[in-house]
């Protein structure tokens, strides 16, 4: 079994079935917060699978009770951090003055990596229990199928902080745009029961069935020729951005950097103040 260096455990490989490999976000004391270091780790166990020509499905898995609370708010400084890692982007300006740093930032590890990971050419599955909250669903939205336990509950909270919703827009194209809509306005949860019958998540399991059920669906869509799934998952995605998927996720994410850059100038931070955290923050979560 081989895979990624993760030695200080951010994330886990394995390969748990026959050309099935499964990376775990193993950060259950933070629940998952995703902090530049994770989202490095995590992208480095994506390319360690997709180069992998022995695996022909890749599962995305999370340890704890919640499968992820976002983006890590609590990251001592953000922009440092992303400089000592070799960027798989092509943007840079990451010490500038400004909006510019920012909007760097999130374009590589953020929309950047989002974007990366849903066009990875294999199958890529999401195993999701318990909540995924914004930066959260920027994990679980471009993997190619969704197992979710029963208790899983999908949210985005970034309104509440005066930001038009996670860098990675997807709503509209998940849920469609009149429940996307409802979804950012009010920061309530779609759960697991709403996200199956809007067709957001492929199945509902019991949660204690969530890594069996997943593994098995993994297993019989990997004995199917890996290079026809490469192409089939190209051709679907190729429809879903023949609809305008690829401007209009442009259009929010310059939106969304409108939204830091207003709330640095009004309130000197890039989200409003307003914003309360959740008490227990550091486990309950929040994401930019
Ligand atoms: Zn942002």
């Amino acid at each position: 079994m081989t895979g990624p260096s993760t030695a200080d455990a951010l994330v886990r490989y394995d390969i748990p079935r026959p050309r099935v490999a499964r990376i775990t976000l193993a950060r259950p004391d933070v629940r998952n917060a995703q902090d530049t270091r994770l989202l490095y780790a995590l992208n480095d166990a994506f390319d360690v699978a997709a180069r992998d020509n022995d695996v022909s499905v890749i599962v995305l898995a999370a340890d704890g009770p919640h499968f992820s609370s976002g983006h890590d708010l609590f990251e001592l400084d953000p922009l440092a951090a992303i400089q000592e890692h070799r960027t798989v982007g092509t943007w840079c300006g990451f010490d500038c003055d400004g909006a510019e740093a920012q909007m760097a930032r999130e374009k590589e590890i953020y929309l950047g990596f989002s974007e990366r990971w849903r066009n990875i050419p294999k199958p890529t599955i999401a195993a999701v229990q318990g909540k995924a909250i914004s930066g959260g669903l920027m994990l679980v939205w471009p993997c190619d199928l969704i197992v979710a336990a029963d208790d899983a509950q999908f949210i985005d909270n970034t309104v509440a902080m005066g930001i038009c919703g996670a860098e990675f827009f997807h709503h509209p194209w998940e849920l469609g745009v009149r429940r996307a809509k409802e979804m950012l306005f009010t920061s309530d949860a779609v759960t697991a029961a709403d996200a199956y019958r809007l067709g957001m998540v492929n199945q509902v399991v019991p949660g204690d069935e969530l890594e069996t059920r997943t593994l098995e669906l993994a297993e019989r869509i990997a004995q199917k020729p890996a290079f026809a799934l490469k192409v089939t998952k190209e051709a679907v995605n190729a429809a879903q951005d023949a609809q305008g998927r690829v401007p209009a996720m442009q259009t929010s994410f310059a939106l969304h950097q409108l939204c830091h850059s207003h709330n640095q100038q009004v309130h000197g931070q890039p989200i409003d103040p307003g914003f309360a955290l959740p008490a227990n923050s550091r486990q309950a979560g929040t994401a930019w």
